[in-house]
């Protein structure tokens, strides 16, 4: 950390403007754009050794992005060099980097430091920040980057911990077990497990494919670019664009289907139900793998290889709930049991849980927790009330399930710049958000949802509070009508005091 970004009150202590917990697509966004308005005094703490976030922890086999990189990807650091439609996660990394390197990040980063708590001092205005081995840091503003896909969420399964084989989530993949002619079981069948699965399968002796739910899954239609592409897209900064203004629109439609629109969903489904029937000929496996819920309520998943890997002869789909898991072996409620050998759970994250092993104390000694306790919300997802100069990215409420979160990190990171520029525009150092402004908008959240797809398509997903059933995960609506939303910053929504 170079002198410049923080000033050192005592051997363990800092003193910065702002703290930016994480190092992912959010905490980075929001440390170039303070770089950029020239706002030096801050710090991006990162628990893991390296940037990255999602594309750090996720290093399974065949891990990539769903939506395409051109779109998927600063839209103030275009890359000419994607080297196809949806990357992999070696190369969104690489592209993470060159960003820390090229906006000049390095000295405001922290890696190996993990964020403990965070409290608001009333008389001072500023927050006291734990970390790492019991450091303080002290910031006016608080901004968190931490993730809402971030810690694994493991089955609860009878016998789990009898099981003694090798045992891990897609997202800490062991990558010392062998699993060449090994007996593998998957549980879940999710956005990485369709990912993995065709990876593995053709190593494995079988592969048992434990399957919950089927997922909707649409053609992927993949492609890697060509050098003569790469050329024109350095030469003719347009033609990039106009792909990104492309991928955005055939994206941003598709939320039409989810928010209520009949026809435009239908047409999707058939689209998904033909990309099934061509790859699966068996009606039996055909009937396990059609969802029977309304395309949407869960995330839509994209794959060309998914489907074809089912058909193999070492590949079996298990449909049957599990009963136990044994030392070397599942059974199923059937009474069949099945011999495993390496277990990988494909089960997704715990995604309407925020914040998970840490505390933020706001006004009046108020932990974050308890004042989420009935439901999570934060006005426009972005601040609480009673959490004065708290900043959260990806807040509640503001993930997406047809486009790009980058354009919703950037909107939220966009609003709390602004948020700063008017306490130093007002000459105030604390701004907290009004609690009829933060209630007005989960009304508002409520009544985007009615009708949609998420809460009326009869389905079960992580967009949902587990222990509530509330849906604090999802923004209900489009993206233009999020940015139209975050554009400015209105006042009379907030208190400011010095
Ligand atoms: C496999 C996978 C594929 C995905 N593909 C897409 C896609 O194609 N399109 C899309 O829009 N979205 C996708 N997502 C969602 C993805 O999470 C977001 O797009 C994006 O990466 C979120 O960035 P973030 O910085 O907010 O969170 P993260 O990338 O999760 O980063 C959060 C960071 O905070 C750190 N952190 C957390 N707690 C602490 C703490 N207490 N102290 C210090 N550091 C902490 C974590 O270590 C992590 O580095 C995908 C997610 C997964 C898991």
């Amino acid at each position: 950390m170079s002198e410049s970004s923080a000033s050192h009150s005592s051997a363990t202590d800092t003193t910065v403007d702002v703290l930016i917990v994480g190092g992912g697509f959010s905490g980075l966004c929001m440390g170039i754009k303070l770089l950029e308005a020239g706002m030096k005094s801050f710090l991006i703490i990162e628990k893991s050794e390296d940037i990255g976030g999602t594309w750090w922890d996720n290093r399974y086999p065949g891990c990539a992005c769903d939506i395409p990189s051109h779109l998927y990807s600063f839209s103030f650091a275009p890359s000419t060099e994607w080297t196809r439609m949806y990357p992999g996660q070696q190369e969104i990394h690489n592209y993470l980097k060159r960003c820390v390197e090229h906006y000049g990040l390095v000295p405001y980063l922290r890696l190996g430091t993990r964020f403990r708590e965070a409290i608001w001092n009333e008389s001072e205005g500023v927050w006291i920040a734990t970390v790492g081995d019991g450091m303080h840091i002290r910031a006016r503003v608080l901004v968190s980057g931490m993730g809402a896909l971030h810690v694994p969420r493991y089955p609860e399964l009878k016998g789990l911990k009898r099981f003694k084989g090798p045992a891990f989530h897609s997202s800490t993949w062991d990558h010392s077990v062998d699993l060449t002619g090994k007996n593998l079981a998957v549980v879940g069948t999710g956005a990485s497990a369709i990912q993995f699965v065709p990876q593995i399968a053709p190593r494995a002796g079988k592969l048992y494919l434990f399957q919950r739910t089927p997922p909707w899954i649409v053609p992927r239609l993949d492609f890697p670019f060509s050098e003569k592409w790469k050329r024109r897209f350095r030469s003719l900064p347009i033609t990039r664009w106009a792909l990104r203004q492309f991928i955005f629109w055939r994206q941003e439609i598709r939320v039409l289907g989810f928010l209520g629109n009949e026809t435009f969903r239908k047409k999707v489904e058939s689209i998904a139900l033909r990309h099934l029937a061509r790859a699966i000929k068996d009606p039996e496996m055909r009937a396990a793998l059609t969802p029977n819920y309304q395309l949407g309520c869960k995330r839509v998943l994209v794959s060309d290889d998914y489907y074809p890997t089912l058909n193999r002869s070492n590949v079996e789909l298990v449909t049957e709930s599990i009963a136990e898991v044994r030392e070397h072996s599942i059974v199923t409620l059937d009474g069949a049991e099945r011999p495993v050998d390496v277990l990988v759970y494909g089960t997704g994250f715990r995604a309407t849980e925020p914040l998970i092993g840490c505390q933020i104390v706001g006004r009046g000694g108020v932990e974050i927790h308890d004042a989420w306790k009935e439901r999570m919300s934060a006005f426009l997802g972005i601040t609480v009330s009673g959490f004065p100069n708290l900043f959260v990215l990806l807040g509640p409420n503001t993930g997406l399930g047809h486009n790009s979160v980058v354009l919703m990190i950037e909107a939220q990171v966009r609003y709390a710049m602004k948020c700063l520029k008017l306490m130093n525009r007002r000459r105030q150092c604390v701004m907290e958000v009004r609690p009829e402004a933060q209630g007005r908008f989960v009304e508002e959240i409520y009544r985007r949802m009615k009708g949609t797809v998420w809460q009326s398509g009869g389905c079960h997903s992580w967009y949902q509070d587990q222990k509530t059933g509330e849906l604090t995960a999802i923004w209900p609506s489009s993206v233009v009508a999020y940015l139209r939303r975050t554009r400015s910053v209105s006042a009379s929504d907030y208190l400011l005091s010095s």
